[in-house]
């Protein structure tokens, strides 16, 4: 496409945009990123995260690292309340398993570090109120969240990884709602040398999956925070699924934080109601032991809301606004693959502004991509949920043992 370096602005500087700045910044642009949150409130929803093919693959080409950065699994483990194991199920390829803050220190130490290649500039707290297009080019206002001082950008591209609540596509696309999946993820993380050895034994370098009565949970093992996978510094994440009304009481007072506000999607680390985690870690005592001992260790909980959606569009404004990531399509989390769609976007880009094709080839490849992906995990959570292996599923999931 474009063989002089343009402008480009990044709204949201999480996983989604951070893939697509260092692209950009690769391909010789002029890249600024604008994140609304503080580094801080960031950090406070960092997760366990599988990294898919693609995230390893732009990592391979781009940052080049040598340090570890995951640990690997190439098996689910289905097990019961007694721990035996009613069902194994080959992942096929191998899975990184990592944390969210490994990959984003990662991924802003290269744009900012990195010198072979234009400076990129990343901006925190500021948020962009408003991105208009005049047929040529395309403004971003933004403001900054401590001052609410406003200030004005001219980009020849932006690009839109504002998340699943994007503001962005909310202009551009009014009628692409998330909509809510019926249940929530309750998590957390564990550091391994707070964990017992008959509980360590059980969990480390695993992926296991127990059903529960309203729900499942998983868990498995990553990393440290600082990247060290050196014997007893590793941490366990922990995700439970559980089934949940949207508008019933319950749902109110779990989404309700410490302070009294109610949350639309995540109640952040630091921010819980102590009663609502009390009285879920005292049901996590019906859980398998090993489970509950995480639950029991862990001292900063959160609690999401999953939701879905694709959109049918990723190209806007002749082609000088691109949704990407969660801002483009969120998937349930069952299949671990959001951050590889993202890094998938990424790499397609590469070949479109190389010359090497379209972006209405780009956007029919992600809309195909969103929707596969998103069926998959739909299945994928419907198995872990039931038990019951979906059609789409059945050749990658023999039936579950029965529990002898
Ligand atoms: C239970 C659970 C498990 C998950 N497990 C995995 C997994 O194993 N593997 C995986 O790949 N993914 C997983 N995910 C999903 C993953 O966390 C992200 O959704 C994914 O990395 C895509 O991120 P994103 O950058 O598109 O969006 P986000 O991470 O939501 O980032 C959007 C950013 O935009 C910023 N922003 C929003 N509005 C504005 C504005 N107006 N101006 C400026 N900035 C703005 C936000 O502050 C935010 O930082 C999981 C999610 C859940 C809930």
């Amino acid at each position: 496409m474009q063989e002089q370096a343009v402008n480009i602005v990044v709204v949201g500087g999480s996983l989604a945009g951070l893939l697509h700045a260092i692209i950009f910044k690769h391909l010789g642009h002029k890249v600024h990123v604008l994140e609304k949150s503080s580094q801080s409130t960031l950090q406070s929803q960092a997760a366990g995260l599988g990294a898919g093919p693609e995230v390893r693959k732009l990592i391979d080409e781009y940052i080049k690292t040598d340090k570890p950065y995951a640990t690997t699994s190439s098996l689910l483990e289905i097990v019961n309340s007694q721990g035996d194991i009613i069902n194994s199920i080959p992942t096929g390829e191998v899975i990184y398993l990592t944390t969210w803050s490994l990959l984003y220190n990662m991924l802003k130490a290269h744009l900012l570090g990195d010198r072979t290649t234009p400076p990129a500039t990343y901006e925190t707290e500021k948020t962009v109120r408003d991105v208009n297009y005049d047929g040529n080019k395309v403004t971003v206002t933004y403001s900054d969240t401590n001052t609410g001082i406003s200030n004005v950008l001219q980009a020849d591209l932006v690009i839109a990884a504002d998340g699943a609540h994007s503001s962005v596509r909310a202009t551009v696309l009014p009628d692409v709602h998330p909509k809510y999946a019926g249940y929530v993820t309750w998590r957390g993380a564990v550091p391994e040398a707070s964990v017992s050895e008959a509980s360590r034994e059980v969990l480390e370098n695993r992926v296991i999956i127990f059903r529960t009565e309203k729900g499942y949970t998983i868990s498995y093992h990553v990393p440290s925070e600082s990247g060290s996978i050196a014997a007893g510094e590793h941490q366990f994440i922990w995700i439970w699924y559980e089934m949940l009304e949207e508008n019933s009481e319950e749902f109110r007072e779990t989404f309700t934080d410490i302070t009294g506000v109610t949350r639309l999607t995540t109640v952040p680390r630091g921010k819980m109601n102590p009663t609502v985690w009390v009285k879920r870690q005292a049901s996590g005592a019906t859980l398998s032991a090993p489970f509950a001992e995480l639950l029991s260790k862990t001292s900063d909980p959160f609690v999401s809301a999953i939701r879905d959606f694709v959109s049918p569009k990723a190209v806007i404004y002749d082609g000088k606004l691109l949704l990407v990531g969660d801002a483009f399509a969120l998937f349930r989390p069952h299949l671990g693959a959001s951050t590889n769609q993202a890094a998938k976007q990424a790499d397609g880009l590469v070949d479109v502004f190389m010359g090497k094709g379209n972006l209405a080839e780009w956007e029919k490849a992600s809309v195909e991509y969103a929707t596969r992906t998103s069926a998959t995990s739909n299945a994928l959570g419907e198995y872990c949920f039931t038990g019951n292996v979906p059609g789409r599923l059945s050749t990658a999931i023999q039936p579950d043992k029965k529990s002898p």
